[in-house]
């Protein structure tokens, strides 16, 4: 079976964790630092490791202090992860439709559904192409509300030749193993707003405060470390960091592999007016994290049978996280995010990765324009 995504590990990966368990701290260690460090190259921002993409978008919205009187504006295209994690915070989700064309949450949605009690609207860099921010900026204006971006997609992304992770007020990573580069299980918290950066690192450490100068109890002595707010242990180790600095030193290889796949595969499909791909943004300068194609929705559930049955191993990018039976239970209704339904029957994600030949992209690429021209 070739795999929809896949991790890209080398002999250096293999040693660089090798070395890390032989040392002295296999967590909280140098390597931690020496990740998060080499991270910012990357991010352009103060960023901190977090045990899991999940865990980073949780911190994310600690890090705004989220409260149960907040909403949260965010599509629906996306892991369920961009909103468990505010419902867990006891947040209301609200869902904004998407762009059909690029699958990234719609302006025009989210400007509708902006009331008093907004507090972040939710950007998903959908694919890894990243959202429009400056036109998010431009409706918000004054007010009080922040900015996330889910950038599970997108690590080595550029906006208008600005970093992924230094656009948003907070930016949220993962390094699961399908996605741009992996720690095994892993995420990172990026933040432009040194408040919001102090209060999510605290949340992914218990809360606790070691810097005797921040004090408010009265306990004194070498031992002693404040809880001041709530958290969680949401460390990450030396060893997936160890593994997350070899991975990190390839990013630009993984980036220029995952661009010449992509443009493959648009290349291949270009002439075929039944298989729509996505539209790519001049603003952006995408690692891409996926390649979705949409199919006439009569089409799909049979290209997915003959994609697997030829062995080749295709995804759904997503079940909108509306459709889940938490969302129903709470009475929220599908049919009103029309883009995004419409989109979800559509969309099948093929494989892309770094170790896909390009040989093995031009035999699915006519695998599936076959299947689709045997439908007349
Ligand atoms: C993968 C992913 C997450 C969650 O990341 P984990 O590391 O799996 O916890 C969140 N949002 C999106 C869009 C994702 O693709």
């Amino acid at each position: 079976m070739i795999p929809y995504g896949r991790q890209y590990i080398d002999l250096s990966d293999i040693w660089s964790v090798v070395k890390a368990l032989k040392s002295d701290l296999i967590t909280t260690g140098p390597m931690v630092k020496n990740f998060e460090k080499a991270l910012e190259f990357v991010t352009g921002a103060k960023t901190f490791a977090v045990s899991s993409g999940t865990a980073a978008l949780h911190c994310a919205y600690a890090g705004i202090g989220i409260t149960s009187k907040d909403e949260i504006i965010s599509p629906a295209n996306t892991f369920i992860a961009t909103q468990s994690t505010a419902l867990n915070l006891g947040a209301k989700v609200v869902f904004a439709d998407i762009d059909p064309d690029t699958g990234l949450v719609s302006p025009n949605s989210v400007e509708k559904l902006v009331t008093p009690r907004t507090k972040a609207v939710v950007l998903v860099d959908y694919a890894g192409q990243p959202c429009d921010i400056d036109v998010f900026r431009k409706i918000i204006g004054d007010r009080d509300i922040f900015l996330i971006e889910d950038a599970a997609h997108s690590l080595g992304s550029r906006y208008k030749g600005q970093a992924v992770g230094s656009l948003a007020d907070v930016t949220a990573f993962s390094f699961y193993p399908t996605k741009n580069i992996t720690t095994g299980e892993g995420g990172a918290v990026s933040s432009i707003r040194s408040e919001i950066f102090q209060r999510a690192k605290s949340f992914a450490n218990h809360g606790a405060e070691r810097d005797q100068n921040k004090f408010s109890g009265d306990q004194i002595g070498p031992w002693v470390y404040e809880i001041q707010d709530r958290g969680l242990n949401y460390r990450l180790s030396d060893l997936n960091c160890a593994l997350g600095i070899s991975q990190l030193k390839k990013i630009n290889k993984f980036k220029s592999r995952r661009s010449e796949i992509f443009r493959r595969y648009q290349q291949n499909f270009s002439l075929e007016k039944r298989i729509q791909t996505l539209k790519v943004e001049d603003y952006a300068d995408s690692m891409w994290h996926l390649f979705p194609i949409l199919v006439p929705p009569n089409l799909r559930d049979q290209l997915i049978a003959y994609l697997h049955s030829n062995l080749i191993g295709v995804q759904v990018n997503y079940i909108p996280s509306i459709m889940h039976p938490i969302f129903k239970k709470l009475g929220y209704d599908y049919k009103e995010l029309p883009n995004t339904l419409n989109f979800y029957l559509r969309e099948v994600s093929l494989p892309i990765h770094v170790g896909l030949r390009i040989s093995v992209v031009d035999y699915i690429s006519e695998l599936i324009l076959d299947f689709i021209k045997s439908k007349g």
